[in-house]
Parts: C-alpha cells; structure tokens; sequence
C-alpha cells in the first residue's frame, strides 16, 4: 500500500456501497494513508451496543434486522462526530439516505464521493463469511464453518450479529434507500466510481489514484 501524507490539510470523504462491499476496509487504508479522520456509524451503534447506553438500546432493534436508524437520530451522531474532526474525515456508512445526505450539505463541504461498485449477487456470500475483529480488521473466512479467525491484535473476528441475520434486508434497504444517492452525487460532480471486485489492494490503489492522479 503506497504510504503518503495528505496533501490537504483537510480533506472530507464520503464512501458509498452496498453491505459487503468493503467501505470499512478501504476507509481504514485510506485514513492511514492519508492521515485523516474514520466516522462508521455503523461502528458508533454497535459501540453504543455493546456498552448498553441509551443510544445502544434505541437502535439495537434497527440494527439486528437490519434497518436503518432513523435520520433524526443518525444525523445527530454525525454532527456531533464532526464537530470533533478537524483534519477531514472519511464518512463510512453516511450518508445511507437522500435525507441524510442533504443534511451533511448543510452542515459540511464534501470534497469528492468514492462508490465502490460490487455486484449485487455477491454480496450475501461476502457478508456470510466477513468474520470482524473488535479492533475494525476484517477477514474472509475460508468457509461457513470457520466461526472466528485469530487477529494480529490478539484479538478474534468472529461474526457481527446482524451478518447472521439480516443480510437479504439490509441489500434491499441499500437498493431502495441507499443507491439513489449515486445520482444524487452524480448530479454535484463528485461521484467517482471504483470496482470493489478487485482485491483490497487493488482497490485502495485505484480510489489512491482517482483521488490523487
Ligand atoms: P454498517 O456497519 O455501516 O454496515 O451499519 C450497520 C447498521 O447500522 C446498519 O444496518 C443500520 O442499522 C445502522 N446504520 C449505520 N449507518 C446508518 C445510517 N447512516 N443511517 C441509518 N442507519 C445506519
């Protein structure tokens, strides 16, 4: 992976994709590389989860089947996580509705959008077998059997609830609410598009290079 320091003091990102298509995976390589900021509400929830606060409850419910929570709630985790990010960030998993995207307009300028394009009818398959560490590294399991993969941290990736569960609901949550913000950013000029069929690498280098030249 090439190694660089942003070149921007302050550069804000938006990665856009189906579940499954690795936007955890490219935004952690693309936050080391460039030193800036990871916002995942997804992670914020399951935090929020694991630790039993009153958010965790609130949303527990959306996030074992799959749902989405709502706006109000979602906009307000993002806002005040932005307030905390002064080097530019990458939004991981936000904006997931048309609502919610017009919400960041307002209180943010987003430099460009990166749409990691994965065929649909492979996602089931990627999300049954993504085993998750609790430090964010993600592995593929060799097969459905394998339950938990040892990490470099010490740690085990084992599977996230909701990929036991709720994996053909949240592919259709994304097609109906979440796809429609590819012409959204269409129609600002800040959509790019990469192929997440290829290896991590592969596609770290290409969203590397289309941001960079
Ligand atoms: P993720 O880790 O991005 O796959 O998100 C896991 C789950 O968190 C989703 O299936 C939703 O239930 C919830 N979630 C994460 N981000 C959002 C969002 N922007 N809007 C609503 N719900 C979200």
């Amino acid at each position: 992976m090439k190694e660089v320091k942003s070149k921007d003091s302050k550069l804000n990102l938006v990665l856009l994709g189906a579940p499954g298509a690795g936007k955890g995976t490219q935004a952690r390589l693309l936050c080391d590389a460039i030193n800036i900021q990871h916002i995942s509400t997804g992670d914020i929830f399951r935090k929020h989860i694991a630790g039993n606060t009153e958010l965790g409850i609130q949303v527990k419910e959306y996030l074992d089947n799959g749902l989405l929570v709502p706006d109000s709630v979602t906009i307000e985790i993002v806002k005040l996580r932005l307030s905390e990010c002064k080097q530019g960030f990458v939004l991981d998993g936000f904006p997931r509705t048309v609502l919610q995207a017009q919400a960041l307009d307002e209180l943010v300028n987003i430099d460009s959008v990166i749409n990691i394009s994965v065929s649909i009818d492979k996602l089931a398959s990627r999300l049954a077998l993504r085993r998750v560490c609790h430090c964010g590294k993600t592995f593929t399991a060799p097969n459905l059997d394998v339950k938990s993969i040892q990490c470099v941290c010490g740690g085990k990736a084992v599977q996230r609830e909701d990929d036991k569960q709720a994996i053909v609901k949240r592919i259709s949550v994304y097609q109906s609410d979440t796809a429609p913000l590819i012409e959204f950013y269409q129609k600002q000029g800040k959509l790019f598009t990469v192929d997440g069929m290829q290896s991590i690498e592969l596609v770290h280098q290409s969203l590397y290079s289309k941001l960079f030249g």
